[in-house]
């Protein structure tokens, strides 16, 4: 006979309804006066032992893997964790917060942007305060956010560019894998030169997967000062050719700012114009918006001014009738950020999942998690019922990895 409580347990949560009562829900209540006690920054480091990593966007290999990492601490005993976007001179900010409300999440926000002007990207720091509140909250972030479902269709995100026959082999194992969804990079001196590997690839995969293009022109490397950059004719002779593939997206086909440029590629081309991943703040957002530039928006919230403002441009798209589907590539945390917030979103149509083996793999890119971020065998990632970000950090790996 189930106890009064787990009977009206399973009544107000119709999911523990197949004879599986559900774990009660936390019911730990925070401090309404709970304060912020300390800011700090790690630094881990993981070097690229077997395989070095090329992605289009860097002149040369990754010689590592550095990932930084925000902690924020309350006297409550809960801690938050946030990363993703570059972060300097971050060790220096905690007396902004310390004392503080860490859910007065936009004061906070207010207080990022002042520091941003000279201090980088905060933002790893409001995705902290985020976690905070899903974890006071005994919720999962994207419950708190709008809770719109608990997966997304994953893309797998390739970062190099690889041999026509070596990236048709990788993408026919990712859809074996269970991906539906692949993005290729174009990034080669000579423009078209890249598009036999699409078409290979298409005529590979069929109709089985949908297939979205980067071509990386939007911003650039620190150091990289080559050439070879995309103009609007070539734009537009690129998505042109792309058309009878069937492609999902064209993603940062020019230069981020050129918003007269992004416009006329989007009257010329019959294909989705995607970017916006780099950018930053409401402001920038609104221009793509009045300029009428892009179909698809890509803020990453650990880049544009944290998981509040990707919402309200995702928001902005939505109003738009556009799409939102934020970037994620930095590591698993900023993933597992992004991937919160897309799915509580009416506007995601798929996730960005980092991925290309053996180059670039989820054990790499998830290094100090306990578990790696994996899609399921229908390329869903799930979100679990973890409060708060959900993530779990492997205290071994962190000290063996980590560099003062
Ligand atoms: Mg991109």
């Amino acid at each position: 006979m189930p106890s009064p409580t787990a009977a009206r347990l399973r009544l107000e949560h119709p999911r523990g309804g197949e004879g599986r009562p559900l774990a009660p829900p936390r019911t730990r209540r925070y401090n309404a006066r709970m304060k912020i006690t300390d800011v700090r920054v790690r630094t881990f480091v993981l070097p690229h032992e077997e395989h070095s990593f090329h992605p289009t966007w860097q002149p040369a290999p990754s010689p590592s893997h550095r990932l930084t990492l925000v902690e924020v601490h309350t006297d409550e005993g809960i801690t938050g964790i946030g990363s993703g976007g570059l972060l300097t001179r971050l060790g220096t900010t905690a007396g902004f917060f310390v004392g503080r409300d860490p859910l007065a999440i936009e004061q906070h926000v207010q207080m990022l942007s002042t520091l941003a002007y000279f201090l980088g990207r905060p933002w790893p720091i409001e995705l902290a305060l985020w976690d905070i509140a899903g974890k006071a909250a005994g919720l999962p972030l994207y419950k708190l956010l709008g809770g719109k479902r608990d997966r997304l269709p994953a893309y797998a995100s390739t970062g190099e560019l690889r041999p026509k026959d070596q990236r048709v082999e990788d993408v026919l194992r990712m859809r074996d894998e269970g991906f539906r969804a692949v993005k290729l990079r174009f990034h080669s001196a000579h423009a078209p030169d890249d598009l036999p590997t699409l078409e290979a690839v298409r005529q590979a995969v069929g109709d089985s997967m949908t297939i979205m293009i980067d071509a990386n022109q939007g911003w650039r490397y620190p150091g990289d000062v080559s050439p070879h950059r995309w103009d609007l004719r070539t734009a537009i002779a690129m998505a042109r050719a792309m058309e009878e593939f069937d492609v999902y997206w064209l993603e940062e086909p020019l230069w981020a700012y050129d918003y007269d440029g992004l416009a006329e590629l989007r009257r010329q081309a019959n294909i989705r114009i995607a970017g916006g991943e780099l950018n930053l703040g409401l402001h920038e957002f609104r221009e793509y918006l009045r300029h009428g530039c892009l179909d698809v928006y890509q803020p990453d919230a650990s880049f544009a001014g944290g998981i509040t403002t990707a919402r309200t441009v995702a928001g902005m798209a939505h109003g738009a009738g556009l799409m939102f589907a934020p970037h994620t590539w930095s590591n698993g945390i900023g993933l597992m950020a992004n991937l919160h917030l897309a799915a509580a979103m009416p506007n995601c149509p798929f996730i960005e999942f980092p991925y290309d083996p053996p180059n670039w793999t989820p054990e790499f890119r998830d290094f100090v998690l306990t578990e790696p971020i994996r899609i399921d065998g229908e390329g869903n990632v799930v979100l679990s019922d973890k409060p708060g970000l959900g993530i779990e950090l492997d205290e071994e790996k962190c000290r063996r990895y980590e560099v003062t």
